[in-house]
C-alpha cells in the first residue's frame, strides 16, 4: 500500500503566494495531507482540496511544537494511508530547513519522495529590497549563514575569520544575534560604517527594510517583527543608487 504514496518535500517561497512555483502549486492542489511550518503563508493552504488535512508542525518562539523525530513519524504514518503528502516549508526545504534529514528518513523507510525547490528567502528577500547580492564590482560571492548558534542542535558556532573581504553575507535567524554580528564584524576589521540591511517579513504586505551601519543598526532594528533576514555588504549601496535614480525620475515627471 505505502509504495503508492509519495512525499513532496516542497518549498513555499518567502511569503508572497505568487512566489510559489507551478510545480508546488500542482502538488498542493493534489495533496491528501499537507504538513506545514510556521513560515508558510496560510493563504497557500486555501489552494488545497477541501478534504485535504492540513497539519501545523511549526515552531513558536524558537521552541519546536513538534520535534523532528515526530515530524518524521507523522510523514511515515501519513504515507501508509494516503497517496499524496506535501511537506511544506518556508523558502526552500534544504536551506536551513532540514529537508535533507527528511529525505534520508523517507529513503530509509522505502517511501518515495521528491524535492520541489522553493524560492529561498536568502536570495529573494534582499533582491525584492533592491539589493542584488552579487553586483559586479561590489561583491563576487555570497555566503548564507545561520546566526542561530545551537551546537546541541547541530548548528555550529560562526567562525568569524572565514568571511572574505568583499563577499556579501546573509544571516538567517539572526535578529536576536544582531548586536553580536555587528561587534564581531567590526572585530575582524570591517569599518564601523560598513553597510548592513535588516529586512523584516520580506515579500509580505508589512515588509520593512532598514538600512544602517554596523555601528547604528541595532538600535533601529532590534524590535522588528520576525522573520528577519540580515544582509551585510557593499551591494547595499546599489539599493541606495537605485532608490536615488527612481526618485529623480519621479521628480522629473511631476
Ligand atoms: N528555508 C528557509 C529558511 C529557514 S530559516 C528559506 O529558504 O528561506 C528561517 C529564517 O529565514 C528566518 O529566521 C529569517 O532569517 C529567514 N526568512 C524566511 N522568510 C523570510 C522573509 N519573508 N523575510 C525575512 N526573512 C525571512
Amino acid at each position: 500500500m505505502h509504495r503508492l504514496a509519495k512525499v513532496y518535500l516542497t518549498g513555499a517561497g518567502p511569503g508572497d503566494i505568487e512566489l510559489l512555483t507551478l510545480k508546488a502549486l500542482r502538488v498542493i492542489r493534489e495533496a491528501d495531507v499537507i504538513i506545514y511550518d510556521r513560515l508558510v503563508n496560510r493563504d497557500i493552504l486555501k489552494e488545497a482540496k477541501e478534504a485535504c488535512e492540513c497539519i501545523y508542525v511549526g515552531k513558536a518562539n524558537r521552541h519546536h511544537i513538534m520535534p523532528q523525530e515526530e515530524i518524521n513519524r507523522l510523514l511515515y504514518e501519513k504515507a501508509l494511508i494516503f497517496k499524496n503528502i506535501v511537506r511544506l516549508k518556508g523558502g526552500d526545504s534544504v536551506v536551513f530547513g532540514r529537508g535533507g534529514e527528511e529525505a534520508l528518513f523517507l529513503a530509509s523507510k522505502g517511501i518515495d519522495f521528491e524535492f520541489i525547490p522553493g524560492i529561498t528567502s536568502a536570495i529573494s528577500v534582499p533582491e525584492m529590497a533592491n539589493i542584488p547580492i552579487t553586483h559586479r564590482g561590489k561583491s563576487a560571492s555570497f555566503r548564507v549563514v545561520t546566526a542561530y548558534e545551537a551546537p546541541e542542535k547541530g548548528y555550529a558556532q560562526i567562525d568569524w575569520k572565514i568571511f572574505k573581504e568583499d563577499e556579501t553575507i546573509i544571516f538567517l535567524m539572526g535578529l536576536h544575534q544582531l548586536r553580536t554580528i555587528c561587534t564581531q564584524l567590526i572585530n575582524i576589521g570591517k569599518p564601523k560604517t560598513y553597510p548592513i540591511a535588516v529586512i523584516s517579513r520580506g515579500s509580505r504586505k508589512d515588509e520593512k527594510v532598514l538600512i544602517g551601519t554596523l555601528e547604528n543598526i541595532y538600535e533601529k532594528a532590534k524590535s522588528l517583527p520576525t522573520p528577519v533576514l540580515i544582509v551585510v555588504g557593499r551591494v547595499i549601496e546599489i539599493r541606495e543608487e537605485i532608490m536615488e535614480k527612481v526618485s529623480c525620475h519621479i521628480f522629473r515627471h511631476l
